[in-house]
C-alpha cells in the first residue's frame, strides 16, 4: 500500500462526515463529494413554510455512543448540539381499551377500566432491567466503539451468550406476564420492520435504551447533528462539494485511482470511502469488471431493509397528543398486521409528533405530525408514482382525522422511489440492510480492493445515526492503519 496523501469521501451524511473529520483531523486531504444540495442524508432536514420536517431519521437513540463520536472528533457536543430529552416518549392504544404511557425513564403508567398492577408492572420492569441493562451498557460503551471481533464478544459477553438466543416475541412473553404490556413493550421495536415474532431477540436492546438512556432531539432538529460534525472537517481544512454525485470509482492495476464525479470529471485521490450503501459500491459504483467475487456475493445475497412512505403534516392547529410516538396496535401476536397494506384504510396508524416535545419545530401554534402507513414491499420502488403516494396519504389523514382534528397547512409525503433517487437508498430500503440482518451480511470497512474503503449503516455497527456516525470513525481509523501498513 503506498502512502494515502488525498483520500475523496462519497456522501455527506453523519457517517461521511465523521469520517472526514477524523481523516483530516490526522492531516490527510479529503474531498467529500455529496450527490444532493444539502449535508445530512437520512439524518436532515427541510424547511417547509416555517414547519421543520425530519427527511428520515425521527429521533436519537444510543447518545452515548454519538457523544464518542463528537470526542474523537474533538468536538464539544453540549455547545454545538444542546440535545432535548423527549420525556413523553411512546403512547399506544390497544383494542382491549388499554392506554399505556411511556414518559421519563422507568415512569410507564397504564389506563385501563377496572385499574392495572402497576406494582406487578414495576417488578417486572426491575427485572427486565436487571437482566439487559448489563448488556446495554456492554454493546453501547465498548462492543460498539470497536471494530466487531466475535473473540472480544465471546472474552467480554460471555456471561450475556445464553441470553442472545429466540425473539423479541419469546422474551417479551417469559418478562411480563399482562398482555396489554407486553403488546405496548413489543410495540416499540416495530421499527425494525419486523412482527416481534421474527425481531432478533438483541432488538429488545433498543427498548431498555429508551428506558434506561432515552431518546433525545437535537435543538433545531435531527438535521443539527450532521450540521455539527461537519465542523471538524471544515475546521481541519477538508472540501466539501455539494450537487456532486460520484458515478464511478476508477480502479487501475487492482488499486484506487479516482473517482468520477458529475460536474467534475476524474477526480485523482488515493483512497475513497464510500458511505452509499455497501450494495450501491460493489454494483453500481464500480466497472462490472473490477468488483470483487466475494462483494458481488454479498450483494446478491444481501437481506434488504423494508421499504416505507412516511406522510408528514404541518398542522395549523395543536392537536391532543401527549407522546412523541404513537400508536394504536394489536395485541402481540396480532402485531403482524401492523405490516399488511390497505391502500383504503390505515387500520393501525402509528405516528410521531415530534412538536410534542420541540414545538419550535412548527410555527406558534401549530404542530407536525408523521405517519407511517403499511406498504406492499414486494412492489419495486420505481412503481411509486405521485398517484400512488396521494391514494395512500388520503387514507393515512382519513385514519388520523378520525383520531384527531386535523387543519393541515402544508403536508409532504415522501415514498420509496424518492428514498431511492432522492436520499440514494438502495432500492428505497431506508436502513439499508434488515436490522435483522446476521452480522456476516454486513460490509467490511477495508474491501478486497487496495484503498477503497467502505462506511456507513450497511457497515458495522450498522444502521441508526449514533451508530452510523461510529462506522464513520471505524473507516477511518482503518485507513489509517492501512497506511501505516
Ligand atoms: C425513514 C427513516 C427513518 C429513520 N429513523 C431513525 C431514527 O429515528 N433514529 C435513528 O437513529 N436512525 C433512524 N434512521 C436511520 C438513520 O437515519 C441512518 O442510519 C443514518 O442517518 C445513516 O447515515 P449514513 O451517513 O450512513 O447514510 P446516509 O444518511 O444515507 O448518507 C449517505 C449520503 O451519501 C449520499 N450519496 C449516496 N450516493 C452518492 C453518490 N454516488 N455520490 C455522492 N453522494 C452520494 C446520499 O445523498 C447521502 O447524503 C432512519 C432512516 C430512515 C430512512
Amino acid at each position: 500500500m503506498s502512502k494515502i496523501n488525498t483520500v475523496a469521501i462519497i456522501g455527506g451524511g453523519v457517517s461521511g462526515l465523521s469520517a472526514g473529520g477524523l481523516l483530516s483531523q490526522k492531516g490527510m486531504r479529503v474531498k467529500l463529494f455529496e450527490a444532493n444540495d444539502k449535508l445530512g442524508g437520512c439524518c436532515a432536514n427541510t424547511d417547509i413554510d416555517g414547519y421543520t420536517f425530519h427527511d428520515g431519521a425521527l429521533y436519537l437513540a444510543f447518545p452515548g455512543i454519538l457523544e464518542h463520536v463528537f470526542e474523537r472528533l474533538g468536538l464539544d457536543r453540549s455547545s454545538l448540539l444542546p440535545l432535548r430529552k423527549i420525556i413523553a416518549a411512546q403512547t399506544t392504544t390497544l383494542p382491549d381499551g388499554t392506554v399505556l404511557s411511556f414518559g421519563n425513564g422507568l415512569d410507564v403508567t397504564i389506563r385501563r377500566k377496572g385499574g392495572a398492577n402497576e406494582g406487578q408492572l414495576k417488578k417486572e420492569l426491575d427485572s427486565m432491567l436487571k437482566k439487559w441493562e448489563p448488556v446495554r451498557r456492554l454493546f453501547a460503551d465498548d462492543i460498539l466503539r470497536h471494530p466487531f471481533s466475535w473473540s472480544q464478544l465471546i472474552a467480554k459477553g460471555w456471561r450475556h451468550l445464553p441470553k442472545f438466543r429466540g425473539s423479541v416475541a419469546s422474551e417479551i412473553n417469559n418478562l411480563f406476564s399482562d398482555g396489554a404490556v407486553r403488546s405496548a413493550m413489543s410495540g416499540v421495536m416495530l421499527f425494525s420492520g419486523m412482527p416481534p415474532q421474527k425481531t432478533p431477540v438483541l432488538s429488545i436492546l433498543g427498548l431498555v435504551a429508551m428506558l434506561t438512556e432515552g431518546f433525545y432531539l437535537p435543538e433545531g432538529g435531527m438535521g443539527k447533528i450532521p450540521e455539527a460534525l461537519s465542523r471538524a472537517l471544515i475546521n481541519n481544512g477538508g472540501e466539501i462539494f455539494l450537487n456532486s454525485k460520484a458515478d464511478k470509482i476508477i480502479i487501475r492495476n487492482g488499486r484506487v485511482h479516482g473517482l468520477k464525479v458529475d460536474g467534475q470529471g476524474l477526480v485523482e485521490v488515493d483512497a475513497v470511502i464510500s458511505t452509499a450503501s455497501g450494495m450501491t459500491t460493489f454494483s453500481s459504483l464500480l466497472n462490472d469488471e473490477d468488483i470483487p467475487n466475494s462483494m458481488r456475493r454479498k450483494v446478491q445475497s444481501a437481506p434488504l431493509s423494508h421499504k416505507a412512505l412516511v406522510i408528514q403534516l404541518g398542522l395549523s392547529n395543536l392537536v391532543d397528543v401527549r407522546s412523541h410516538s404513537n400508536s394504536i396496535l394489536p395485541m402481540m401476536d396480532d402485531q403482524y398486521k401492523v405490516f399488511m397494506p390497505d391502500e383504503d384504510d390505515v387500520k393501525w396508524p402509528v405516528y410521531t409528533m415530534p412538536t410534542v416535545t420541540m414545538p419550535e419545530l412548527a410555527p406558534h401554534g401549530g404542530s407536525i405530525i408523521e405517519v407511517f402507513p403499511p406498504i406492499q414491499q414486494n412492489m419495486p420502488a420505481d412503481d411509486w408514482d405521485t398517484q400512488k403516494k396521494e391514494r395512500m396519504a388520503i387514507s393515512a389523514v382519513k385514519a388520523l382525522s378520525r383520531i384527531h382534528d386535523l387543519d393541515i397547512a402544508v403536508k409532504r409525503v415522501i415514498g420509496p422511489k424518492d428514498f431511492q433517487d432522492r436520499m440514494h437508498l438502495y432500492k428505497g430500503a431506508v436502513y439499508g440492510l434488515s436490522p435483522t440482518a446476521d452480522l456476516r451480511a454486513y460490509f467490511p470497512h477495508c474491501s478486497p480492493i487496495s484503498g477503497l474503503f467502505q462506511a456507513g449503516q450497511t457497515t458495522y455497527p450498522g444502521y441508526g445515526v449514533s451508530s452510523a456516525a461510529m462506522s464513520g470513525i471505524l473507516a477511518a481509523e482503518t485507513v489509517m492503519r492501512t497506511e501505516k501498513m
